[in-house]
């Protein structure tokens, strides 16, 4: 039985390997994630199989109940959810890996106060070790999620929590931590380890409450990360091997993510995993002008006299399902000769490679959806930029205004293209709360109103241009 369950880890581990690397092209993706289903199914039937074979009535019992709970609600998310809900969805799933890494640390130390597992000398200090350092990555993932929950799902606002003094708060926590796992592992006792327990879900509260709307993206790939270093820790202390290789991967392949959108956005990684270190209040400078306003007629108009058009689209496209259209009206243009291309921010929408996922549904060819670095030269040469429901990602504020709270992050240059048209329903900010510079430009006009519903009208005033028989 023990060679059987290895050798299903192994193969587990390496199709979970095979699946990163598939997910990480788009052209792989799809087999990227039927190799990660295939793997945790192995892994799920095997994990199955060795608790069944050791579990008393009672335990076999739980373990089919919760298996059946868990997978049904886990169907019915998958099923319902929106796209637009996805970083919300994936941040609860997170709390939840952190939530189960605290009860297995929980469950180590109360198995060795009840004397169900027996220790001797060094090894109960390890496993005393490896309680206080599970209970504490999955304590400040579990409240750190849940934050990242809230302010995603726009039920707490997105601004960072400016408490005085709040990098000494975190380091002091840190130091306090230290030197309650020293303690713990020397004395372990009850209060100890829920001190510690209490001291991180504060950590994590804190250490998420405190970063700015901007630099959300960075923060739902390290909670992704920490979820990974929290599996891990669990399992050592289950002393199952396969969650120890299944949640390094996750935690390293989520800091690295991290690290990449840490560069993308010219932020700094150690800012942002120590709760926006070093990050000063920010006011920006008051936008001020007069905005004009386009209809569709005028929009197809000016395609139709366009020879290069760039799409750039954001959050908005999204929430629209705007992106059926867009891909129409790019196989329209493309018919009649106009060279169009997709300019693709990193942290475009609300998770990343969202916008690559919605076009790839929608079939626009991948060789033209570029990305921000690909384009941005380009793009002063463009005739028209169509702005499909971006806003962050388009603010030149974040060039151009010191003070801004974006300042610094790299952004689509739209504005340097000869026409740029902004779809959007009204001239609200975007998700970082910031007003946007670029509307009030000369070379900008405002298209008001559903994305979808825009890009359909434009598609109609096409129609009618087009030669009759
Ligand atoms: P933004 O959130 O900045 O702006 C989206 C715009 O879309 C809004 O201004 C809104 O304006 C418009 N919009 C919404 N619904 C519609 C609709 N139905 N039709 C037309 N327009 C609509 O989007 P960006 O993609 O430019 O930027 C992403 C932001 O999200 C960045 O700040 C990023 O840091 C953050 N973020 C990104 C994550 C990621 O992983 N990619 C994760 C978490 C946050 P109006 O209401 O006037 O219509």
């Amino acid at each position: 039985m023990q060679t059987w369950t290895t050798a299903a880890y192994l193969i587990a581990a390496l199709l979970f390997v095979i699946s990163l690397a598939g997910l990480s092209k788009h052209e792989t993706s799809r087999s990227g994630v039927v190799f990660g289903i295939a793997g945790m199914t192995i892994a799920l039937v095997a994990t199955a199989i060795v608790a069944l074979g050791s579990a008393s009535g009672l335990g076999i019992a739980l373990l089919l109940v919760a298996l059946v709970i868990g997978a049904a609600i886990g169907l019915w998310r998958a099923r319902v959810v929106e796209m637009t809900g996805m970083p919300e969805l994936i941040a609860l799933m997170h709390s939840f890996v952190g939530l189960a890494a605290v009860l297995v640390g929980w469950n180590g130390f109360l198995e060795v106060e009840s004397g169900h597992l027996q220790l001797a000398g060094s090894l109960l200090g390890i496993h005393h070790a490896e309680v206080a350092i599970g209970v504490f990555i999955g304590a400040v993932t579990f409240t750190g999620s849940i934050i990242a929950y809230l302010k995603l799902s726009a039920k707490i606002a997105s601004a960072p929590l400016m408490l005085p003094g709040k990098n000494v708060l975190n380091l002091g926590a840190l130091v306090v931590f230290a030197a309650l796992t020293v303690y713990f592992v020397i004395t372990p006792a009850t209060w100890v380890l829920a001190v510690l327990t209490v001291l991180a879900l504060l950590l994590g509260l804190h250490l998420v409450a405190s970063i700015g709307g901007g630099d959300m993206p960075v923060v739902v790939s390290m909670l992704n990360s920490y979820s990974g270093w929290a599996a891990a820790a669990s399992g050592f202390l289950l002393g199952n091997d396969l969650l120890i290789i299944t949640g390094a991967l996750v935690g390293s392949s989520g800091a690295y993510l991290s690290y990449i959108m840490c560069k993308a956005m010219n932020r700094s990684f150690l800012s942002v995993i120590a709760g926006g270190f070093g990050a000063t209040t920010s006011s920006a400078a008051a936008v001020e002008g007069e905005h004009r306003e386009i209809d569709a007629a005028g929009v197809a108009e000016l395609l139709s006299n366009a020879r290069s058009v760039v799409i750039t689209p954001g959050y908005g496209m999204a929430v629209a399902q705007a992106q059926y259209p867009v891909a129409d009206l790019t196989r329209k243009l493309r018919e009649q000769g106009v060279e169009v291309r997709f300019g693709v921010h990193p942290v475009a929408g609300r998770l990343p490679g969202h916008m690559n996922v919605l076009l790839a549904e929608a079939q626009v060819p991948y060789d033209i959806v570029l990305e921000m670095d690909e384009i941005n030269d380009d793009l002063a040469e463009t005739d028209v930029v169509l702005v499909i429901g971006a806003n962050d990602t388009v603010n030149p504020a974040a060039s151009e205004d010191p003070g801004s709270p974006i300042a610094g992050m790299p952004v689509l240059r739209v504005w340097e293209a000869g026409n740029v048209v902004v779809f959007k329903r009204s001239m609200a900010t975007g998700y970082a709360g910031v007003q946007n510079p670029l509307f009030f430009r000369e070379n900008s006009q405002m298209l008001f109103g559903d994305a979808k519903e825009r890009v359909q009208d434009i598609l109609a005033e096409l129609k009618t241009r087009e030669p009759v028989g």
